[in-house]
């Protein structure tokens, strides 16, 4: 795909992108489905047919479960110091970082994402999320245990195993650093089902991890389809914890099928419905902003997208207006224009379930504990932001409701360091933070007496 030092390959690429990496990637090799299948990969902005690429079934799962199994039973992945694991995964990002515009474009295409957008934040979220575990891979460590009687007790932290990573389209690149990064510096290895609506930028991460020295079966990406490739992993009985992000729907089909087979460990982040509560204080324009901005990013396809804002009544027909101008400003058009601020869309209950599109249900309140009640008025939990100057109330708001996230007059306001997950319906289990981290560790207790006097 070029040199990346030149800077004009990569403008080239990004107008006219090659598609290199169409195969499952297994043990280190890129290969053909078993069944020799293969899948179209559309462009949204044109519907046009971007690649064929290798269909992943039952059987490739296995074939990559059992790469995965034999590289963390016998591999050196989980026995490399975290130092090391770290510095492999520090030239990763570094590689990512180098690439930004070509993975931002296939992501572009794939997907129908801003391409500036993709460039300025979903790859450099996915390089902060290598960096921030590639840092924390070597302070894995346990702890000492007061034990009551003459015993000596410690915890050790080890990897969790054979996770398998099941993935959405709307942000094809963060949310698969977002799981990656903490199960590598946990010394895991892996199976990846990327969506079959955005397998391209994946593969090409595959490669990069080749390059990068990550060794072979650690991770492997098997494209294909959810009923097939994804329901193989969550039904494994060779893979020990499934981490899903995407639908409610699917997330009860995946949390079925691990307590049909092995029991697996489960975590599961899925959709929202989340409130924007906005009070009379407010400063108006930058509520009218964080609102529109809430519900029109990404095309409104954001799990934690603000689709039901609460005003207060003493501003509600100001603040209307002011997102009705906004709105009708909202630049729509090719993905790949920086003045664009919306790409390509995709295909009534639409208060309490999730939309997954750019609709927003405006209601007024009165008090703040109506508020409140209106804003847990729903299945999910996943995130809620407050608009407001006064401390008190924006504190009694966020200790109030029942979501896994709180913006105070801010929104999407995301960092690697931040633990992600939901509440209620939408789902358990946290991704970023340290809190991610120790999702793909186990807990060892060990005991021993602390004398030589004998213990029975
Ligand atoms: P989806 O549930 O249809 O698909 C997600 C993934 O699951 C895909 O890879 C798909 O192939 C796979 N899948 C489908 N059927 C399966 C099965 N039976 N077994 C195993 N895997 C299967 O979701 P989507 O349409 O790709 O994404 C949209 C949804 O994702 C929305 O509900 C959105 O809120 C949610 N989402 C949540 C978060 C979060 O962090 N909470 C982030 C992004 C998206």
């Amino acid at each position: 795909m070029g040199s990346h030092s030149d800077d004009s390959s990569a403008a080239s690429f990004v107008k006219n992108p090659t598609i290199k990496f169409t195969k499952l990637f297994i043990n280190g090799e890129f290969v053909d489905s078993v069944s020799g299948k293969t899948f179209e990969t559309i462009d949204p902005r044109t519907g046009e047919v971007i690649a064929r690429i290798a269909e992943g079934d039952k059987e490739d799962i296995d074939l990559a479960v059992k790469a995965a199994r034999q590289a963390f039973d016998h591999g050196p992945w989980p026995r490399l110091s975290g130092s090391e694991r770290g510095r492999i995964m520090m030239k990763f990002a570094d590689l990512l970082a180098e690439h930004a515009e070509e993975l931002a474009a296939l992501d572009t295409i794939d997907a129908g994402k801003l391409f500036s957008v993709g460039k300025a934040v979903d790859v450099p979220h996915a390089v902060n999320s290598l960096r921030y575990y590639a840092g924390a891979a070597d302070k894995v460590h346990g702890k000492v245990l007061k034990m009551s009687r003459e015993l000596h007790g410690y915890t050790l932290l080890e990897p969790i195993g054979v996770v398998g990573h099941i993935i959405p389209w709307n942000f094809p690149t963060t949310l698969l650093f977002l799981k990656i990064s903490p199960a590598l510096a946990a010394g895991c290895t892996m199976v990846v089902k990327p969506a079959e609506q955005t397998p391209l930028s994946a593969l090409y991460y595959a490669h990069l991890a080749k390059l990068a020295g990550i060794p072979d079966g650690v991770l492997n990406f098997v494209t294909g389809f959810g009923p097939t490739a994804g329901a193989a992993v969550s039904s494994h009985m060779d893979i020990d914890a499934v981490s899903f992000t995407g639908s409610p729907e699917v997330g009860r089909k995946v949390m079925q099928a691990a307590a049909e087979s092995n029991l697996k460990v489960v975590s599961l982040e899925l959709g929202g419905k989340s409130p924007l509560i906005i009070f009379d204080d407010a400063d108006l324009d930058m509520a009218a902003e964080l609102a529109i901005l809430g519900i029109l990013f990404n095309k409104g396809e954001v799990c934690v997208a603000s689709s039901r804002v609460y005003v207060q009544e003493g501003i509600y027909d100001e603040l209307v207006k002011k997102l009705v101008e906004k709105a009708k400003a909202w630049v729509v058009g090719d993905p790949f224009d920086p003045k664009v601020q919306q790409g390509p869309q995709e295909e009534m209950l639409i208060v309490k379930d999730e939309i997954f599109g750019p609709v927003m249900a405006l209601a007024k309140f009165k008090t703040i504990e109506e508020a409140i009640k209106k804003a847990n008025s729903t299945r999910y939990g996943l995130a809620a932001g407050i608009v407001t100057k006064d401390l008190s109330v924006a504190n009694t708001v966020s200790r109030s409701v029942r979501a896994g996230t709180v913006w105070i007059n801010c929104y999407f306001a995301f960092d690697t360091d931040c633990p992600f997950g939901g509440y209620k319906m939408s789902g358990f289990g946290k991704d970023y933070g340290l809190e991610a981290l120790h999702k793909y560790l186990h807990v060892k207790s060990v005991v021993t007496p602390l004398y030589n006097t004998p213990w029975l």
